[in-house]
């Protein structure tokens, strides 16, 4: 127990960053893959630079590493395979099958893991489309490779039912109900194979499909927090997870349901770095190296704000004035349009309050 392990990542973004800075604190070695030399992983580990793909480069950090693990789910999962010894890879291969394919989660979600998620049916092309129930809201979505509402198509209209059919004839798609939700909540659970430890619910403000602002507790009944809590272990339990996973929902009135699963420490989690008597990220390195799950405390209320590439000024002058708000950079070179450079957390009750640098743009 606690001895001095080596950890590889796969991905060396800001999540395989700052799993690293926990695995660190707690006596362990890290090294990463990632196809960027400068990657924000590398201001604190060593990184192999190749594709993710690069079945050499994952056998070699296979070789030299105890336990693997992954900041995204887009990993190669045959390849990963491949190159593993038993029990490396504690979160599992099948795992990341599941999350990478909206058909295969949507079927875990329900018949395995019996929790609800907005009604949907498999689309294979237009065909499927057909007689389609207009006086009703839909989202279409590709099975694999959409992210931040990446390869959807809301539909209303006869219009965007023709843009749905191109979709619907390109790749195999879900289509799912829209969901009028109250609210989107998240739920972030860790597992060490054996047991499950569970956060507070977050509630998750998107802007542009991108993640804006979480603020947590979420502004729902403790009922409501209690069933999302509940649904979230249910999943980790059927999965026998090891690690960090988030659980993505809608509230919709007294009803909870599911959207989608993240195999990994997940962005509306950040605030657990501050808020949390452990983050998201030390779970993560505990549950995949199989050692004991603290409970969770939340020491304050919390709000995280995502700073994009837009938005390093308003962050910075925000810290200024306000010198208690916790500001994170990964590090990343190009402060890109829309892309996560960075968080910032703010504590205690008046926390809610505080304004998205969105609203200030
Ligand atoms: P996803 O890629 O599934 O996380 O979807 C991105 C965002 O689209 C979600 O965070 C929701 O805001 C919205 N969304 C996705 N699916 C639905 C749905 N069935 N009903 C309403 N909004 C949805």
């Amino acid at each position: 127990m606690n001895s001095t392990k080596t950890i590889g990542i796969i991905g060396g973004g800001q999540l395989g960053q700052m799993m690293a800075i926990s695995a660190i604190y707690m006596g362990h070695k890290v090294i990463t893959l990632d196809p960027v030399a400068d990657c924000p992983a590398s201001r604190v580990s060593e990184v192999i630079v190749a594709p993710y793909s690069d079945v050499e480069a994952l056998r070699q950090l296979a070789e030299r590493c105890d336990v693997l693990t992954y900041e995204f789910e887009n990993v190669d999962a045959d390849a990963l395979d491949a190159v593993i010894t038993d029990g490396q890879l504690p979160q599992g291969t099948d795992l990341l099958r599941i999350s990478q394919n909206r058909i295969f989660e949507k079927d875990f979600l329900t018949n395995k893991a019996g929790v609800t998620v907005s009604p949907y049916r498999v689309v294979t092309s237009s065909l499927d489309l057909e007689h389609l129930d207009l006086s009703k809201t839909y989202v279409l979505k590709t099975a694999t490779g959409g992210y931040d509402g990446h390869g959807q198509v809301v539909i209303r209209s006869r219009a965007d039912l023709e843009v749905a059919n191109k979709l619907a004839n390109a790749t195999e798609c879900v289509l799912e109900e829209f969901v009028n939700f109250d609210l989107e909540i998240s739920v972030i659970v860790s597992g060490n194979g054996r047991d499950v430890t569970v956060f507070p619910v977050q509630e998750n403000i998107h802007r542009n499909n991108i993640l804006s602002k979480t603020i947590v507790p979420a502004r729902i009944s403790d009922d409501l927090s209690a069933k999302a809590q509940a649904m979230a272990i249910k999943i980790a339990e059927q999965l026998n997870l090891s690690g960090t996973l988030c659980v993505e929902m809608f509230v919709a009135g007294d009803e909870i349901l599911v959207n989608e699963i993240a195999p990994r420490p997940h962005n509306s989690g950040h605030y657990s770095i501050e808020a949390c008597d452990f983050s998201q990220f030390d779970t993560h390195i505990l549950g995949v190296l199989g050692q004991p799950l603290p409970a969770i405390k939340l020491h304050a209320p919390a709000v995280m704000l995502n700073v994009l590439g837009q938005h390093i000024e308003q962050a910075r002058s925000y810290v200024a004035e306000n010198p208690s708000a916790h500001l994170h950079l990964y590090g990343k070179i190009e402060a890109k349009h829309n892309r996560k450079m960075g968080h910032v957390t703010v504590l205690g009750e008046e926390a809610e309050s505080v304004e998205e640098f969105w609203n200030i743009n």
